[in-house]
């Protein structure tokens, strides 16, 4: 079986009105870069790559690196692909746009060769512990045109986590760092009313803080019941990590902007996470991921992928959360505690909403795993040709 065609899709929705804010940018739109890698047996695969930057130089790689080594090619394991591709890309690539491109080109093997060997990806990778998945709400993020005036926004913000709460989620993620300590703290005191004592509460900081500012803030959020704190810092920055994780008993979260086994090893060793959060289109794909938990589990860390992108995004998630064991095993399961849970982005995303036939929804607090071979995903072309152009 050789591979037949290789095409790049940009997506884009503007998000207009409905537009949101973290504590580093405004989200204007949402957009996906999508791979669709096509056998001369009529095998069709659907890859994603990247989650945060322009899509425009991931397509690049993958156009005008990637595909030209693959096309009218013999089919091969997608591990040996990879550690090809990484071998002759890794002098200028270890990092980013190249291992973004990477994984997209991955996952979408990965489809092929499920269905080559009518295996769902999970059976591939290390086998299904689990079919349903415990999902966390990613929400509360700052809202509408003033985003400042952060007292109008209270009540809106309460209504938004209480629906949460009201869909059949157990836990919800939340954004800070934006404002002062202060101004969030109180609206992690809204948000906290809202939903109760029962919901768990994880506070997402993009970033945000120095470290003496994150340990201040880490003491704050110490009154809240929070379950885990996601980026303190900056990502490069690993001895200010593992100096805010020893200041407080709130689990540290990281790792959706670090890329390859050798950039977790780093993160590892440095002691910065209790719980690793590697992006399947951002990290390396399926290939890398099983490196990146393996090497996970040898330290004592807690993996959560992050999950940002559209349909494919989040299929690719669902996978890996299947092959995840118990951590640690134990004669029952508790959400967090040792079941891994799926982050379940809330946000306005057209792309996650219609790009697949059979779109992934929650049931009861959890998200089904898909069954049928590859990804076992039927991306909708329409959807397509209605939000994206040919690279
Ligand atoms: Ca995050």
């Amino acid at each position: 079986m050789k591979v037949k065609n290789i095409q790049t899709y940009i997506l884009r929705t503007p998000l207009g009105n409905e537009r949101f804010f973290s504590s580093q940018c405004s989200f204007p739109e949402r957009n996906s870069l999508i791979v669709k890698i096509e056998t001369d047996d009529g095998i069709i695969g659907w890859g994603e790559g990247g989650q945060y930057g322009p899509p425009e130089p991931v397509a690049a790689v993958v156009k005008h690196v990637l595909s030209p080594k693959l096309i009218n090619k013999e089919l091969q394991n997608p591990i040996r692909i990879w550690e090809q591709n990484y071998a002759d890309t890794r002098d200028f690539g270890q990092k980013g746009t190249y291992i973004e491109a990477l994984s997209a080109v991955d996952i979408a093997l990965w489809d092929i060769y499920g269905q080559m060997l009518n295996k769902p990806v999970h059976h591939l990778i290390g086998g299904s512990f689990r079919e349903n998945v415990f999902a966390y709400a990613t929400g509360c993020y700052y809202r509408g045109e003033d985003v400042l005036n952060y007292k109008d926004s209270l009540p809106k913000l309460a209504e938004e986590a209480r629906s949460y709460v009201d869909a059949g989620f157990r836990i919800l993620k939340m954004k800070v760092g934006l404002l002062s300590i202060e101004e969030d703290i109180e609206r992690v005191k809204t948000i906290r009313e809202a939903i109760g004592p029962n919901t768990s509460l994880l506070v997402d900081c993009n970033h945000a803080y120095n470290v003496f500012t994150a340990v201040k803030m880490a003491k704050e959020l110490e009154k809240f019941n929070v379950m885990w704190l996601e980026e303190p810092v900056v990502p490069e920055d690993r001895i200010g990590y593992r100096e805010v994780r020893s200041s407080t008993n709130i689990p540290i979260a990281g790792g959706e902007c670090e890329f390859t086994r050798f950039g977790f090893r780093d993160l590892f060793l440095g002691g910065c996470v209790d719980i690793a959060q590697p992006d399947i289109c951002v990290s390396g794909g399926f290939s890398e991921w099983m490196k990146i938990q393996a090497l996970a589990s040898s330290f004592g860390v807690t993996v959560i992928p992050h999950v940002w992108g559209s349909g494919i995004a989040l299929a690719a998630a669902l996978h890996v959360l299947a092959s995840i064991p118990p951590s640690p095993h134990t004669a029952n399961t508790v959400p967090l505690q040792n079941e891994p849970i799926v982050e379940y982005d809330r946000n306005p995303n057209p792309l996650r909403d219609e790009l697949l036939k059979t779109p992934i929804t929650l049931q009861n607090g959890k998200v089904p795993v898909p069954q049928n071979p590859g990804l076992g995903i039927e991306v909708n072309l329409d959807v397509i040709s209605k939000y994206g152009s040919e690279f």
